[in-house]
């Protein structure tokens, strides 16, 4: 049912099968094989309810890929059935019966969906993927067989007419507005033509999804850049040599080292290796992902999903994919979006243009006779920053140990927001490398769960994530939420701890940060649970947290290198001199994604080359020639394995203008932990799900709206006139670091 798919359970998921977040997806009545579902054995673990201690856990020890399909069709054949059973009831709508209703059904589906979720991101084997691509365009169908429901509707409409009138409370009148919009966002409103026709743009568009997260990952997968000679691996650090020779031995190459093509691998390659030729080759590598011109290449897949997006934007009566998709927002239109970018743009750029003519300035001093190239720009920083700041990333990274910067993020959970994490070994999980924690209360109550897929391997997804298995929720008893970070770092060799880059540290922190958003939940109705709130204000709480990692409390305590020794005062000092060092580089890398993202997506209903048009709006910007998109079009899973973050990259920026401003709440008042400032941010943000406008519940913490000047401040860019926004709201779905 359209609840389900938007509660934690199908998260994942929900984002490749370009789920609607905001309430009832699209679409259509492709007929559904339900006459297999009868079929299915009704013990299927994975549509059995979950079971044990802690309100029940996934039954990741007994799940078989051949198990997906059968649990998938019953469970959507038995949610069918309920919302049959929803519109088939004589009595008037009300609260109760059809929204309430809503939120109770489609439970059997959830479970399913978690874990097809889970297996769609980490164990995507090509028998899974057979299965994915199978059931990616039915799920889709199914979708929209609900959202077009027109009893349904009625009944919700209903109920969202009256919904001033009838005593509900306010966190019940904001859940009926997110179903009514959510239906209305999906077509319900469209005469029947045009509901068949977005119900078939849905369906085509989940497989259009399915096939382009299947090619990025066939092209990380596939091209692993191996070296085979000592000199080959002149300048690099001996922990990138050793997670190296680890990979190169995983893959059956005992004796070399290999470069794999995800980002863990490729940014500590680029940033060390004297070598010019192979940083040359290891950069092309990872940036063509998607553009080999092969079975893989995504080029034609994208101008399809472009081409459908505009069409169903139009049926559903908005000028474009990216009107539509920011309707519920807190910047409401891209042109608010658009305006927040380019004000941040200009200066960045401005910024670029400094940081390379320091490079250079180093590069022609030690006559190396290059002209900064893309694949130079890491490494040349990494100089400057060496010369300005005495800083050396490398001797930063002993001390950032994967084990003590985990036991860190439980040491600030338990400082802002009072939890305590304690390992649990009773609980199932994928692989023997996936561990759990129990978190508690400060008093000793059950909050939830904590699972952590640490490492990288074949068939999981590049990046790092936050995942919901189930969200909290207490309208019919509590339920405890469960979640999971999921990371890409590379094992070190037995025996070896391992050791993370500063930027990894970061995203470690900030992946945390949507895990606490999620754990920290105390609403009713799990549809408005946790993360699942509008897609530019989801990304503020995780990026707020990235700061602890550099308070001097964090460094000092679990910033240890292996012999024990803590990170040295003077290096903690320089880390901060230099933590505004590279804005230019990071903030235009990311803003060029995103202005393109919000360009193709208003570009309307044409034919698009993504090739050609990449290169012509990344022109039109004055884009730097040494940088490139942080992820190019090609390979943008964010916009193209989904429609989660689609016209919708710019939300980083727009959260992070509300995390600087709200960490200046901190350093305002007592500093980093201080307690009234954290049980504000407990109370109004992390703690509130989507159960109030997300600009308003931030008026409540921070007594007025944000601006862009602690944005500017933070990354160091000249300060503009401070600009407020207002707030409105989306549902989103699974978070991920940019
Ligand atoms: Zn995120």
């Amino acid at each position: 049912m359209a609840r389900i798919l938007m509660t934690g359970a199908g998260v994942l998921a929900l984002i490749a099968l370009g789920g609607v977040p905001g309430g009832a997806a699209t679409r259509k009545s492709t007929p559904l094989d339900t006459a297999g579902a009868m079929k299915t054995n009704a013990t299927s673990p994975l549509a059995a309810e979950w079971k044990g201690r802690y309100g029940g856990v996934p039954p990741f020890d007994k799940i078989k890929v051949e198990q997906f399909k059968p649990a998938l069709e019953q469970a959507m054949a038995e949610n069918l059935a309920e919302v049959d059973a929803i519109t088939a009831n004589a009595a008037a709508p009300s609260f109760e019966n059809t929204i309430a209703a809503l939120e109770r059904a489609g439970r059997k589906l959830g479970r399913v969906l978690s874990v097809y979720g889970v297996y769609r991101s980490t164990m995507s084997t090509e028998e899974f993927q057979a299965v994915d691509r199978e059931m990616s365009p039915k799920l889709a169908a199914f979708q929209d067989k609900i959202n077009q429901n027109e009893k349904l509707f009625k009944r919700v409409e209903a109920v969202y007419e009256t919904r001033e009138k009838s005593n509900l409370t306010p966190e019940q009148q904001r859940l009926v507005w997110l179903d009514y919009t959510g239906f209305v966002r999906s077509g319900a409103k469209l005469d029947a033509a045009a509901k068949k026709r977005v119900a078939d743009i849905n369906e085509r568009l989940a497989t259009l999804f399915t096939n382009f997260q299947q090619s990025v990952l066939a092209d990380e997968n596939d091209y692993v850049t191996y070296l085979d000679k000592e000199a080959d691996l002149a300048g690099l650090p001996p922990s990138v040599i050793s997670a190296a020779a680890a990979a190169a031995e995983a893959r059956g190459k005992k004796g070399q080292w290999a470069v794999t093509n995800t980002r863990s691998s490729m940014e500590p390659f680029l940033t060390y290796s004297d070598r010019r030729d192979l940083r040359e080759q290891v950069w092309r590598t990872y940036y063509s992902r998607g553009d080999h011109g092969d079975a893989h290449d995504t080029k034609k897949t994208i101008t399809e999903i472009l081409k459908l997006r505009a069409e169903r934007a139009k049926l559903l009566g908005f000028p474009s994919h990216a009107h539509w998709r920011l309707e519920n927002t807190m910047a409401k239109t891209p042109e608010r979006a658009l305006a927040l970018m380019e004000a941040v743009w200009k200066p960045a750029v401005a910024r670029v243009h400094e940081e390379v003519a320091d490079m250079q300035a180093l590069a022609d001093k030690e006559d190396a006779g290059l002209k900064i190239a893309p694949w130079d720009y890491r490494y040349y920083a990494e100089k400057v920053r060496k010369a300005k700041y005495d800083l050396d990333e490398n001797e930063i990274k002993p001390y950032l140990q994967l084990e003590n910067l985990r036991e860190g993020l439980f040491w600030v959970a338990g400082q802002l927001f009072d939890f305590q994490f304690k390992p649990v070994s009773d609980v199932p999980v994928l692989l023997p490398d996936i561990h759990v924690w129990e978190v508690k209360s400060a008093s000793g109550k059950h909050v939830g769960l904590w699972y952590f897929d640490p490492y990288a391997r074949t068939g999981k997804q590049s990046g790092a994530w936050m995942n919901e298995y189930r969200s909290q929720e207490r309208f019919a008893g509590e339920i405890p939420v469960i979640v999971s970070n999921n990371t890409n770092f590379v094992k070190a060799k037995p025996g070896e701890p391992v050791l993370v880059s500063w930027d990894d540290a970061r995203a470690l922190f900030h992946e945390f940060g949507h895990a606490l958003h999620g754990l920290n939940s105390d609403v009713n109705y799990p549809s408005l649970a946790g993360t699942s709130v509008a897609r530019d204000y989801v990304e503020f709480p995780s990026q707020i947290l990235e700061h602890w990692l550099e308070t001097p409390e964090v460094l000092n305590r679990f910033a240890i290198n292996p012999d024990g020794q803590p990170i040295p005062k003077e290096l903690v000092a320089k880390i901060q001199r230099a933590s505004r060092f590279n804005q230019g580089f990071i903030t235009v890398e990311y803003l060029a994604g995103a202005l393109v993202d919000m360009k193709l997506h208003l570009a309307g209903d044409k034919e698009i080359d993504p090739a050609a048009f990449e290169r012509d709006a990344l022109k039109e910007l004055g884009m730097p020639e040494e940088i490139v998109m942080r992820h190019r079009t090609t390979q943008f899973s964010h916009i193209f394995s989904g429609d989660g973050y689609s016209a919708g990259y710019y939300s980083y920026l727009w959260s992070d203008t509300l995390s600087a401003d709200a960490w200046e709440a901190f350093t305002e008042a007592g500093g980093p932990y201080d307690k009234t400032v954290a049980k504000r941010l407990h109370d109004y943000v992390f703690s509130l799900g989507n159960t109030v406008d997300p600009a308003e519940a931030y008026r409540k913490f921070r007594g007025r709206d944000a601006g862009i000047a602690a944005l500017m401040r933070k990354r160091g860019f000249p300060e503009a006139p401070a600009e407020a926004k207002s707030g409105g709201q989306t549902n989103g779905a699974a978070p991920s670091s940019p």
